[in-house]
């Protein structure tokens, strides 16, 4: 350690010398005082390795920030100034020691943000092989762990896409109740205990796993993420090494099957509601907000399954508002919503079952069965 030059900053690192002055001069980061009259040497007590072992941790980082944390760290906390003659020598553990690099850490998070661009940036795609029509059963509101969760349908439907091929699955938040924080009260209501409710939800999404193209979470979900930090369904996917898509909150992909490919736009929530029209807040998105999609997914609402197609833009698009897996609702009968069992054979009320062709036409059944007799025949 000991007094060091400009010149010597600049050799230490490999770089010109009046590259590192322009810098110094530029961002006003001369430390006042410490200047001298002969060549502008800065005369601190400036550490040379600290200096290097800086520039080397922070490769890519400009020249003005990392003088900044250097000259700041030096500045601000003067551990390494000399000491007085009469000044006890301590040596061991200090309160600098430790102290996160704020540096390293704001390059950390720019790269972190630089990878999330270029994901974004990347449009996500399912290519569907072969050339004959498949099936989407889309789940919405499971709400495993109810009181009034259909059971019944969850089963009947799971079992309907796993016993027939070319059947896949996109599920659309709210799987489970989730009663935890500040709604931890509510679980001491539940028949079902939460450890159940869980281990339910995860054998469903290991049973569909390799029928599943897309997943995003609804407000159930997020209080795991707002109560402890943890995105349990992207660990659940994660662990079993699931490929399909995810995100928590919205997806937007294009199907391709055949010469055919439509845009989806998958999401829990839309906003804005309407009691006359169930399809409003999915609709009113492509005429007012994004135009691009061709199948406008939702759950949330807890009523009937209405998939309703509509002219936009030159093309029928597919407005999918899902209902809920409840047998009797009493959140919707609070809401006034009409009770509703399915028939025999018939899908839960929270799933809704496309038909895709490879020529670009969309057929809705009732049925994940029929539907899946249909593209097998
Ligand atoms: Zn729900």
């Amino acid at each position: 350690m000991g007094p060091m030059s400009i010149r010597e900053m600049a050799e230490a690192i490999g770089g010109a010398e009046s590259d590192l002055s322009r810098h110094i001069r530029l961002h006003g980061l001369e430390p006042t005082g410490h200047r001298t009259a002969n060549n502008g040497a800065l005369c601190r007590m400036f550490d040379k390795a600290a200096w290097v072992r800086l520039c080397d941790s922070l490769p890519d980082c400009p020249m003005k920030f990392k003088l900044r944390a250097f000259l700041g760290q030096h500045e601000g906390q003067a551990w390494d100034e000399p000491l007085p003659a009469h000044h006890p020598t301590i040596s061991g553990p200090k309160a600098h020691d430790g102290h996160p690099n704020g540096m390293a850490l704001l390059e950390a998070w720019a790269r972190k943000q630089q990878e999330e661009e270029k994901t974004e940036k990347t449009r996500a795609t399912i290519d569907i092989p072969g050339n004959r029509p498949v099936v989407i059963a889309i789940l919405g509101d499971l709400h495993i762990g109810n009181n009034e969760a259909d059971y019944l349908s969850m089963w009947r439907d799971v079992k309907a896409i796993t016993g027939n091929a070319n059947v896949y699955v996109l599920t659309d938040g709210d799987k489970f109740d989730n009663w935890i924080g500040k709604f931890a009260d509510l679980q001491r209501g539940q028949a079902c205990p939460f450890v159940e409710e869980l281990a339910i939800a995860e054998a469903i999404v290991d049973a569909l796993s390799d029928r599943l193209l897309a997943v995003v979470s609804g407000n159930h979900e997020y209080r795991t993420q707002r109560a402890a930090g943890v995105d349990l369904v992207r660990d659940w996917l994660r662990h079993k090494g699931i490929r399909c898509l995810y995100d928590p909150d919205e997806l937007g992909f294009d199907v391709r099957l055949g010469g055919a490919s439509w845009r989806f736009k998958l999401r829990h929530k839309w906003a804005g509601t309407s009691i006359y029209n169930q399809t409003h807040a999915i609709e009113r998105d492509a005429r007012f907000g994004d135009p691009s999609w061709d199948v406008g997914i939702g759950g949330h609402l807890h009523g009937q399954t209405v998939v309703r197609p509509f002219a936009h833009g030159g093309r029928i698009k597919y407005a999918v508002q899902l209902g809920s897996y409840h047998r009797k609702s009493r959140y919707g009968t609070q809401l006034g919503l009409p009770a509703l069992t399915p028939l025999a054979g018939q899908a839960s009320p929270g799933a809704a079952v496309l038909i895709l062709h490879p020529d670009g036409q969309i057929e809705t059944s009732p049925s994940i069965e029929i539907a899946a007799r249909r593209v097998n025949a």
